[in-house]
């Protein structure tokens, strides 16, 4: 869905019952922090995940925020962590690819072989999103991401905590039950910094060659990785039932 407008703040059930989302995902924020530390929130710097950035810098709740850099984020991705960063008076930790990783897959595949084929776009994924995030997530005892239920499919089921019993690992997604609409109530009522290409019909954005602009009447995640059918679309940025994998359909911003 393509965000026509932005929400009516004078909708005071709509407003109200954002703010008792808002203070209920806080709690939880709180009782992970205190439960299972080191705890860290994985920014993709999407809607949501400046919906929790806001939670948890203005709350000063104790979890590390961090981003992945991929290098190859849009220009507008990176005027949003400047405005944020002077916003809060935070510093986002940002992890890069590894220098080697990317060299490797540059002389392997081209700088845009991801357009080759599934398997060169996935190992771009990998050298530029995974591996950086596992070293980001490494000694953690549980990370939050902005993942919602609604966004796609095969996030229907997603529970707000969910145990990794393989690497001992929790992944919480406190926003699991809101909606788009929401998010965008909380937004603009807390003046809460975000993507300009969000008004630009981009409700997914990753790395610029990875995405578009979406036309009316296309699903939320048209804009990413359009050449590719779209069982493919992942780049395995979620830990299910304890491994970094795919999510089989539709996935995370990053
Ligand atoms: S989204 Fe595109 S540019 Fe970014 S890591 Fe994946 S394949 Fe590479």
């Amino acid at each position: 869905m393509i965000r026509e407008s932005l929400p009516d703040l004078a909708n005071p059930e709509l407003v109200n019952s954002v703010a008792e989302k808002a203070a209920r995902a806080t709690t939880l924020l709180r009782n992970i922090a205190r439960d299972y530390a080191p705890v860290v929130f994985a920014n993709s710097l999407g809607a949501e995940d400046m919906v929790l950035t806001d939670l948890i810098w203005r709350n000063d709740i104790n979890i590390g925020v961090f981003s992945l850099d991929t290098g190859r984020l849009p220009v507008e991705t990176y005027e949003l962590i400047h405005q944020a960063e002077i916003h809060y008076g935070r510093k986002l930790d940002i992890f890069f690819p590894r220098h080697d990783a990317v060299e490797t897959y540059a002389r392997t595949h081209g700088s845009h072989g991801f357009y080759d084929s599934v398997g060169a776009r996935k190992a771009c994924c990998h050298a530029r999103k995974v591996e950086p995030l596992q070293r980001a997530l490494a000694g953690k005892g549980a990370w939050v991401t902005g993942l919602r239920a609604t966004q796609s499919t095969t996030r229907d089921k997603l529970k707000v905590i969910a145990q990794d019993t393989t690497n001992n690992l929790v992944k919480a997604s406190p926003l699991s039950d809101w909606s788009e609409a929401e998010v965008w109530v909380y937004i603009r009522a807390n003046r809460v910094p975000y993507n300009r290409l969000h008004d630009r019909n981009y409700p997914s954005i990753g790395c610029a060659p990875c995405t578009r602009a979406i036309q009316p009447g296309e699903d939320v995640r048209a804009g990413r990785w359009w050449w590719e059918s779209a069982d493919t679309k992942e780049c395995g940025l979620h830990l299910v039932d304890g491994r970094l994998q795919r999510i089989s359909k539709q996935e995370v911003e990053a």
